[in-house]
């Protein structure tokens, strides 16, 4: 190999690839980020992702990101829990319990649009990485000395890159993934999510930043997003069966609006997507010299606000063992990388998003009534409260992680 290809390739600079190559800077590590938008379009994306937790914001933190994040962000120290049948808050949440645990003891909601802004300028601005914008992976090919990435411009321009490893942080839709015939293991739910960005101030009833509201027939969730346009987001099930362009019609939004919340005013809708939900992970993490990181080694359904996070803690978590074996480590740290974040992904990602569906839908009257007894003693118990945001700030999952050897 020579000088020139000692670095880390990466594929795609959506929030996990932009952190991995921040913290591998860190460790002065170079990396050349491949990202298929150009410059032009890079903003155009829908803003999705938006829960950042505690654990999640000491990453950030620790590259120089979390200070650029705050200002365009709302911080939330609470999360509720409704019963929306009977317009009851159950359970309220205060992240104040995490105080010894965390200098972060909240939430902070921030889209992924904003963080991927954010950590680009800082990726560009960094010498230990070059970007090439507007260039699109097509694939790769590795030996026992370093992988070659293949890649082609706007123009049709082809490129190739040497490095040591590539990471494939190129989301759910990874060609490195396929082209190493790693199965995506898990399912689909039938249902879509209707997503709908209101400019309407929930919490003149009662609502907080972060809700979740339990409802055996239509769930939802509430948050809310800092301007411009001050806005919340609405997610609503949907039925399989039910036309994609009849549920986005903006009177069958409105009514859905309305059935949540009479105000008997049309509510300013200022965006709205439907989404299918998946819950996978790849069988495996690692093969050779290529590696999965973020969605493209596990996806799940964003009750929770876990996919994001997850993802950012594979890239902090990798970016210490490669730069462990650049000081001269043994490469099997790279599957200790993949022991650690695996676990994670099925036993706590995964886990925890499906039980958050299950307990949002629950329809047996005597299920919910104990769930929502359960929720209740949690909160209100300083000591459970504790436990019970160790496990959804994510604080517990890199904790466990790193307990794995
Ligand atoms: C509506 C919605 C709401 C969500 N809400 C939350 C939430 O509240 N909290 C949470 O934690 N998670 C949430 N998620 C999930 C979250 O958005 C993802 O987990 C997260 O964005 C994954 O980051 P990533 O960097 O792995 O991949 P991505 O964000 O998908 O980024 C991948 C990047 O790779 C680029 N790319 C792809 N293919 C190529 C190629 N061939 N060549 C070059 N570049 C390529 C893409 O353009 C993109 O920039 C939500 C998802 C959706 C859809």
């Amino acid at each position: 190999m020579t000088a020139s290809d000692d670095r880390v390739l990466i594929v795609g600079a959506g929030p996990v690839g932009l952190c991995l190559a921040l913290k591998l800077a860190q460790g002065g590590i170079k990396s050349t980020i491949f990202e298929q938008l150009a410059d032009e379009n890079f903003l155009d994306q829908v803003p999705r992702a938006g829960t950042n937790h505690a654990a999640t914001l000491e990453m950030y933190d620790d590259i120089g990101l979390y200070q650029r994040l705050e200002p365009r962000g709302i911080i939330a120290p609470l999360f509720h829990y409704w019963d929306r049948a009977k317009g009851e808050l159950i359970a309220e949440f205060d992240h104040a319990v995490l105080k010894d645990d965390t200098r972060f003891p909240f939430a902070l909601q921030c889209e992924r649009i904003k963080i991927v802004e954010e950590a680009l300028a800082m990726a560009k601005a960094n010498p230990l990485i070059e970007v090439r914008m507007g260039t699109e992976f097509v694939g790769f090919a590795q030996d026992a000395n370093g992988v070659t990435a293949h890649a082609a411009n706007a123009t049709g321009e082809k490129q190739t890159a040497l490095g040591r490893y590539i990471v494939s942080c190129e989301g759910a839709r990874s060609i490195v993934r396929k082209e190493l015939d790693i199965e995506f293991e898990g399912f689909t739910y039938a249902d879509r999510t209707l997503n709908i960005e209101v400019a309407y101030d929930f919490r003149r009833h009662g609502y907080t930043d972060r809700n979740y509201i339990s409802d055996p027939e239509e769930w939802s969730n509430l948050f809310h997003w800092k301007g411009p346009p001050e806005r919340w987001r609405v997610h609503f099930p949907t039925k399989p069966e039910e036309d994609p362009e009849a549920l986005t019609q903006m009177e069958a939004m409105q009514a859905r609006l309305q059935g949540f919340l009479p105000t008997g005013k049309p509510f300013d809708i200022v965006g709205c997507n439907l989404y299918t939900v998946h819950q996978r992970v790849a069988e495996k993490f690692r093969k050779g010299r290529a590696i999965l990181a973020g969605d493209s080694a596990h996806v799940n359904s964003p009750i929770g606000g876990m996919g994001l996070n997850s993802g950012i803690h594979d890239a902090f978590n990798l970016a210490d063992k490669l730069v462990r074996i650049w000081h001269g480590e043994d490469e099997s740290l790279l599957d200790l990388y993949e022991r650690q974040r695996r676990h994670i992904a099925v036993q706590h990602t995964q886990a925890q998003t499906i039980r958050n569906k299950k307990l949002l839908m629950e329809k047996d009257p005597a299920v919910r009534q104990k769930n929502h007894d359960e929720l209740k003693r949690q909160a209100e118990d300083p000591k459970l409260a504790r436990q019970f945001l160790l496990r959804t700030s994510l604080i517990e999952s890199v904790r466990e992680a790193a307990r794995i050897t």
